[in-house]
C-alpha cells in the first residue's frame, strides 16, 4: 500500500502513465487479493548511473524541490537485451562495455559497464535523446521559452508539439520508419534528411558513450527498427570504423529473428541485434523480488 500511495504522490511526474498503473493495479489486486503483486518500473535499470549522469546542472533547491534529474526510460529494455549481449560475449562481466540502442516509436540509448547502466539518453521525461517517432529528442531548451513569448503558443501547446508532433513526423510526414525509409527511396528530400538527422544523432551517442565507457566491447539494435532494418543499422554506424564497428553486409541483411551478431568475425567490437523482451523481464524481476520477500 506504501509503494501504490508513493506511485499515486509521483503522478505529476508522469500524468500519462502512473493513474492509469495504479488503476491497474488497484483493480488486479481487487481481483487477486490473496498474492503479492509488484511494481517493475522502467527507470529501475537506469538507477545506478553516477551522479554525474543524471544530475542537471541547475540549482540544488530547484532540482531538489521539484524531482528534477534524469531518471531514464526504456529500462527494461537496455536490461534485457544488455545481459542477453554480456551472456553472447562471455568472459568477464565486470568488464563489459556495452551500447544498447532501442529503436522503436520511442527511442533510447543506454551506456552498460559491467551490467551497470552508466548513463542513458531519456531524461526526467521520454523526450530527449534520440530523434523518435514523434518526439523532437534533444532540443536546446531555449527554444521552448522563446515560442511562448514569440509564436503565441501556450507551454501545453509547446509540450504537444516537441511530444507529438515533431521527430520523424515533423521532419518527413509520417512517425512510420517503413513510409520514412520509402519516400527518401522515392526521392522526397525531406525523408532523406529525416534520415539524416536520425542516424546523425545515434553516431553522436554512440561516439560520447564509447568516450564515457571508456572503449566499447558490444554494440546491440533492439526496438522494430532496430530489429528489423537493415538500411537503418547501417546508417546507424556508418563512419564508426575507427571504434571498431562494422557490419557484415551479408549477415546483416539475412533474415532472421533470434538474437546474432551481425559484424565481421574477428572485430573488436560485436555488432548485435537482440529481439527486446520486456515482458520477460517484467516476469524475471517479479520473480526475483517475490522470492526475495520469501
Ligand atoms: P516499436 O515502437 O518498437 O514497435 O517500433 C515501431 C517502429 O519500427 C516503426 O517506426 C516501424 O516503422 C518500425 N519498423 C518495424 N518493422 C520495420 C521494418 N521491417 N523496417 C523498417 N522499420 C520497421
Amino acid at each position: 500500500s506504501e509503494v501504490l500511495s508513493d506511485i499515486d504522490t509521483l503522478s505529476a511526474l508522469a500524468p500519462l502513465h502512473n493513474p492509469a498503473n495504479v488503476a491497474g493495479i488497484r483493480a488486479a489486486q481487487s481481483a487477486l487479493p490473496d498474492i503479492p503483486h509488484v511494481a517493475v518500473f522502467d527507470t529501475a535499470f537506469h538507477h545506478a548511473m553516477p551522479q554525474e549522469a543524471s544530475t542537471y546542472a541547475i540549482p540544488a533547491a530547484v532540482r531538489h524541490e521539484y524531482g528534477l534529474r534524469k531518471y531514464g526510460f526504456h529500462g527494461s529494455s537496455h536490461s534485457y537485451v544488455s545481459r542477453t549481449a554480456s551472456t553472447m560475449l562471455g568472459g568477464d562481466i565486470a568488464s563489459q562495455r556495452i551500447i544498447t540502442l532501442h529503436l522503436g516509436n520511442g527511442s533510447s540509448v543506454a551506456a552498460i559497464r559491467g551490467g551497470q547502466c552508466i548513463d542513458t539518453s531519456m531524461g526526467f521525461t521520454p523526450l530527449p535523446g534520440l530523434v523518435m517517432g514523434t518526439r523532437s529528442g534533444d532540443i536546446d531548451p531555449a527554444v521552448v521559452p522563446y515560442l511562448v513569448r514569440n509564436a503565441g503558443m501556450t507551454s501545453e501547446e509547446v509540450d504537444s508539439l516537441l511530444n507529438s508532433e515533431s521527430g520523424l513526423l515533423g521532419l518527413a510526414g509520417s512517425s512510420d520508419f517503413r513510409d520514412v525509409l520509402s519516400a527518401a527511396e522515392a526521392g522526397s528530400k525531406e525523408a532523406s534528411l529525416a534520415l539524416g538527422v536520425w542516424a546523425w544523432r545515434i553516431r553522436h551517442y554512440i561516439g560520447a558513450y564509447a568516450a564515457l565507457l571508456g572503449g566499447l566491447d558490444a554494440l546491440v539494435f533492439t526496438g522494430g527498427i532496430g530489429e528489423n532494418s537493415a538500411d537503418a543499422r547501417v546508417r546507424c554506424v556508418e563512419g564508426l570504423e575507427f571504434l571498431g564497428v562494422e557490419i557484415d553486409n551479408h549477415l546483416n541483411r539475412r533474415d532472421a529473428s533470434l538474437s546474432r551478431i551481425i559484424s565481421p568475425s574477428g572485430s573488436s567490437v560485436a555488432v548485435m541485434v537482440i529481439p527486446t523482451n520486456e515482458e520477460l523481464e517484467i516476469a524475471l524481476q517479479t520473480a526475483d523480488v517475490v522470492r526475495r520477500a520469501r
